[in-house]
C-alpha cells in the first residue's frame, strides 16, 4: 500500500482534479488518497469562520465557498453532463450540513467552532474527488476520517490518539475491497465524534500518520514544485534541488520554517522507516526528492529558510533580577496563555529575546502580560533567515548591506533576525 496526499494547488481547478485523477489511475497498486481542501479554500473558510463567530455578515463569505465549488463541478462534469445532476446533489447535501451548523445558535468556543466550519474544506474536496474519479471508471472509497482518526479535544491543534486509531484504520482497511481509497487529511474527531482539525497545513501529517498507522510502503506528497530545493524556488533564482535528504535533515528544514513539508510529517515515517517522495504533479516525469534513512554523511549545499513578518521582543525583569529559571517560566507561561509560538529565542544575564510571527489581534494582550512583571522592547516588521550547511558566502549574501539585530550560530546551523 502507497500514501498519496494532492494538497490545494494540484486540486485548484478542473484541470488539476483531472490531472490528479490521471496520476492516480496510473499508480497500479492500492493508494489511500489524502486530500486537502481545493485551492484555497481553507482561506475562505477561515474568513466565513471570522465573520460568523464575530456576528458579521457572512454571506459573501459563504457565496464564494458555493460557487468555487459549483463552478468546479461545472467544469469538471462539462463531458459527463448525465453524471452532474448527482454530484451538485451530493454537494448541496454537504453545504447544507453546514449551513445549518451556522444557522443555529454559535458555541461560544472560537476554536471548537473554527473546527466544525473548516474541517469543510477537506470534506467538499474529498467528496467531489472521491465521486469524479468513480464516474472516470476509476472505482475508488470514500472513506470517512473523522470515523477512525481518533483526536483528543484540543480544537485547531488536536493530537492523535495513534492506538485507537489504528486499530480502527485495520478494521476498516479489512473491509475495503477498491484498490483506491479517497479520505481527508488534517481532520479527526473526539470520543465524542465532534470534528477536530490538526493545525494548519496538516494533511501532509494526515498521510504520514496513515502510512505509520497502515505499514504503508511509501508516502509521495504530489506538489506544485518538483522536490525539495535548498531554497523557496518561489523566491530565489537558482535554487537547487535536492535529490535527496535525510530524515532528520528534513525534520530540521521543517522545524525551521521551510513551507514545503509540515514539520510533524516526517517522525512517524522515520519511525518505521518509510520512505518519503515530494514530486511534482504538474511533471511526473521528474524524480522528485526521496526523503529517507541515509546512513553515512551527505553533503549538502547550504539551505535557505525565510520567515517574513517577524516580531523580535527583548524583555527584563523590571526588579534588576538575573534571567533564570523562575523569570524564564513567567516568560513562557505568557508565551503560551496567549498562544504565540516563538520561532527564535535567546536569553542573556538580564535579558531575553525571542521572535515570533506577527499576529495583530494577540501582540497587544502578551506585551500587556509581560509589562507586569518585565520591561519590554520589541521590533516590527523583520525578517528570520535561517541558514543550514552555512558557509561564509552564504551568510554574506544574506546580511551584507541590511541591519542584523540578532544571530544565532551552532555547528550546522546559522539564523539571523534582520531588517
Ligand atoms: P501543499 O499544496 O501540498 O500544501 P505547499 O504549498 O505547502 O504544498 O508546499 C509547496 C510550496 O512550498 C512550493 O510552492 C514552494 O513555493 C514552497 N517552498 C518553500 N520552501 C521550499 C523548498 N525549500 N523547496 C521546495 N519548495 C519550497
Ligand atoms: N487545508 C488545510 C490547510 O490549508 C490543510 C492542508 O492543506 O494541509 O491548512
Ligand atoms: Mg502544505
Amino acid at each position: 500500500m502507497e500514501i498519496y496526499k494532492f494538497g490545494g494547488a494540484s486540486l485548484k481547478d478542473a484541470a488539476s482534479v483531472q490531472n490528479a485523477a490521471n496520476i492516480i489511475r496510473q499508480s497500479g497498486f492500492k493508494v489511500v488518497v489524502v486530500c486537502s481542501a481545493m485551492g484555497k479554500i481553507t482561506n475562505a473558510l477561515e474568513a466565513l469562520h471570522h465573520q460568523y463567530f464575530n456576528h458579521l455578515p457572512w454571506g459573501k463569505e459563504w457565496l464564494e465557498i458555493e460557487s468555487f465549488h459549483a463552478q468546479m463541478l461545472a467544469d469538471l462534469y462539462a463531458n459527463m453532463p448525465e453524471a452532474l445532476p448527482a454530484a451538485q446533489d451530493e454537494l448541496v447535501q454537504w453545504q447544507s450540513r453546514l449551513h445549518r451548523f451556522l444557522s443555529v445558535p454559535r458555541s461560544a468556543t472560537y476554536d471548537f467552532v473554527y473546527d466544525q466550519i473548516v474541517s469543510v474544506g477537506e470534506l467538499l474536496s474529498s467528496v467531489i474527488f472521491s465521486r469524479f474519479l468513480n464516474n472516470m471508471g476509476i472505482a475508488n472509497t470514500w472513506l470517512d476520517i473523522r470515523e477512525h482518526i481518533l483526536t483528543d479535544t484540543n480544537y485547531r491543534y488536536a493530537k492523535l490518539n495513534w492506538e485507537i486509531s489504528q486499530r480502527r484504520l485495520e478494521l476498516a482497511f479489512s473491509e475495503i475491497d477498491t484498490q483506491i481509497v479517497i479520505t481527508q487529511g488534517f481532520l479527526g474527531a473526539t470520543t465524542m465524534g465532534h470534528t477536530t482539525t490538526l493545525g494548519r497545513e496538516g494533511s501532509d501529517f494526515t498521510a504520514a500518520a496513515l502510512a505509520y498507522m497502515l505499514d504503508a510502503k511509501q508516502v509521495t506528497v504530489w506538489k506544485d514544485v518538483d522536490g525539495v530545493y535548498n531554497a523557496d524556488p518561489k523566491c530565489y533564482d537558482k535554487p537547487q534541488k535536492l535529490d535527496q535528504i535525510s530524515y532528520n535533515e528534513a525534520i530540521e528544514l521543517a522545524f525551521f520554517g521551510a513551507q514545503v513539508i509540515h514539520p510533524k510529517t516526517i517522525k512517524p515515517l522515520q519511525n518505521k522507516n518509510i520512505p518519503l517522495f515530494v514530486r511534482s504533479f504538474l511533471d511526473t516525469e521528474l524524480q522528485g526528492t526521496t526523503i529517507h534513512d541515509i546512513k553515512g554523511h551527505l553533503e549538502l549545499p547550504p539551505i535557505f529558510i525565510h520567515k517574513k513578518e517577524q516580531v523580535l521582543i527583548s524583555i527584563q525583569p523590571n526588579d534588576f533580577s538575573f534571567i533564570v529559571e523562575e523569570n524564564l517560566s513567567k516568560i513562557f507561561a505568557t508565551f503560551a496563555q496567549n498562544g504565540i509560538r516563538t520561532n527564535l529565542m535567546q536569553n542573556a544575564a538580564i535579558s531575553f529575546s525571542a521572535c515570533f510571527d506577527y499576529r495583530a489581534e494577540k501582540l497587544d494582550k502578551l506585551l500587556d502580560d509581560l509589562r507586569a512583571n518585565f520591561i519590554v522592547k520589541y521590533n516590527l516588521g523583520l525578517e528570520l533567515i535561517t541558514i543550514r550547511h552555512y558557509t561564509q558566502a552564504a551568510m554574506d549574501e544574506m546580511t551584507i548591506g541590511r541591519n542584523v539585530y540578532l544571530t544565532q550560530r551552532s555547528r550546522h546551523t546559522v539564523r539571523f533576525v534582520l531588517k
